[in-house]
């Protein structure tokens, strides 16, 4: 099936050009970045101006960037017990996350209703830890819905620990700057910005000490060894100057299509409950549910009618239970197990909101024609 409307933009983005340019010539270039000759230096060029361009995008200094696989392994670079006696991590936590990367155990800060971390529960359990590790992701991959980071990361410093922020749905959607959060550690992923899949990076603030879960070579600055994905960091950081230069008039203009896509949610099937609506969210995202959807089924129907949405997080898709972000929030398990997540990006057009708006209308029809013919059975 060719898809006319992607709208899948949480689970992996556009390559934007600058990036694929990028690792186009990138990939003409021989060379080991490690290596002295001029060959060598020629790639180690290439390297190092990504990690210029990706320091830029969050504000710091290229030495605090270290190249990683992708935002999971960042991740579970930052969580090992090195940082912490004990990791606490908010209940709505991607799930890279939520397997407490090196740590034995994990401990659940519980969210609220409208999908945000219990800032007052936070606290009153960081008052009975020592050394304590805290991952809170900047915005949840699923609702959309922004963490309240920088007030969390004052809360933790004030009681002795360290702050890890995934914040691999936040660059190119909301500001994303390391010191105005406050952050020790940072994730970022390449493909949530343009950039290729399997590249990302974990920043690190001056001082604190990484534990490398590769070891080998002394790639890095020694944090992470084996040989660099040259034309992939190439691709992030092309995409991450992009990104620095574009994302405020592009987050305004996919905003407005995410607005229009609610309305239309809502002019079809008035009982439409869109997830963490009550709290500040990403411009691009929307979560949604109504009573007797099944989110397999709809993602099938949108699916077939060309566009392209997820049910939940894309990397639990091909499970049926309901989300444990969802669970987290509350919300009802019926509605949570039918919940069907668009995202938006860059290059969303008008066009494919009119698709998707399309196929809701024909698959919130034969709900309701379900609906009355058992209403007529009972
Ligand atoms: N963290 C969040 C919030 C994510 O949404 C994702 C991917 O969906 C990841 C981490 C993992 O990133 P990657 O796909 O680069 O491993």
């Amino acid at each position: 099936m060719v898809t006319h409307a992607y709208l899948d933009w949480n689970a992996t983005g556009r390559l934007r050009q600058e990036a694929q340019a990028a690792m186009t010539a990138a990939l003409a270039v021989t060379g080991n970045p490690s290596s002295v000759h001029a060959a060598g230096r020629a790639a180690r060029h290439l390297v190092e101006a990504a990690r210029e361009q990706v320091a830029a995008l969050v504000g710091t200094a290229p030495g605090d960037v270290v190249f990683t696989s992708g935002g999971t392994e960042a991740n579970m670079l930052a969580l090992s017990p090195v940082l912490g006696e004990v990791l606490l991590i908010s209940a709505i936590e991607h799930p890279s996350v939520r397997c407490g990367g090196r740590f034995s155990a994990v401990e659940e800060i519980p969210a609220t209703a409208a999908g945000v971390v219990d800032l007052a529960a936070l606290e009153r359990r960081l008052a009975r830890c020592s050394r304590p590790l805290v991952s809170l992701m900047l915005a949840n991959n699923e609702t959309g819905v922004i963490q309240p980071v920088a007030e969390a990361a004052a809360i933790v410093h004030a009681a002795g620990g360290l702050i890890h922020v995934d914040a691999v749905q936040g660059p190119g959607r909301i500001s994303c700057d390391f010191n105005a959060l406050g952050a020790d550690l940072m994730t970022l992923s390449a493909h949530k910005i343009g950039g290729p899949q399997g590249v990302g990076a974990l920043i690190r603030r001056d001082g604190v000490q990484l534990d490398p879960l590769i070891k080998g070579g002394g790639q890095e600055h020694g944090a992470r060894a084996g040989t660099e994905n040259v034309a992939g960091i190439a691709g992030f950081g092309a995409a991450a100057e992009a990104v620095a230069r574009c994302w405020a008039d592009e987050a305004a203009l996919v905003a407005g299509l995410r607005d229009r896509l609610e309305a239309g949610l809502a002019a079809t099937a008035p009982e439409t409950v869109i997830f963490g609506r009550e709290a500040p969210r990403l411009p691009n995202t929307t979560l949604f549910g109504i009573p007797g959807m099944k989110a397999e089924t709809a993602v099938i129907a949108f699916d077939l009618a060309g566009v392209a949405v997820s049910s939940g997080a894309a990397c639990s898709s091909g499970k049926v239970a309901p989300s444990h972000v969802l669970a987290a929030m509350g919300a009802a398990p019926e509605l949570a197990r039918g919940a069907i997540r668009a995202s938006l990006g860059y290059s969303t057009s008008e066009d494919e909101i009119e698709a998707f708006l399309k196929a809701w209308a024909a698959l919130a029809e034969g709900l309701y024609k379900i609906r009355k013919q058992q209403e007529f059975a009972a």
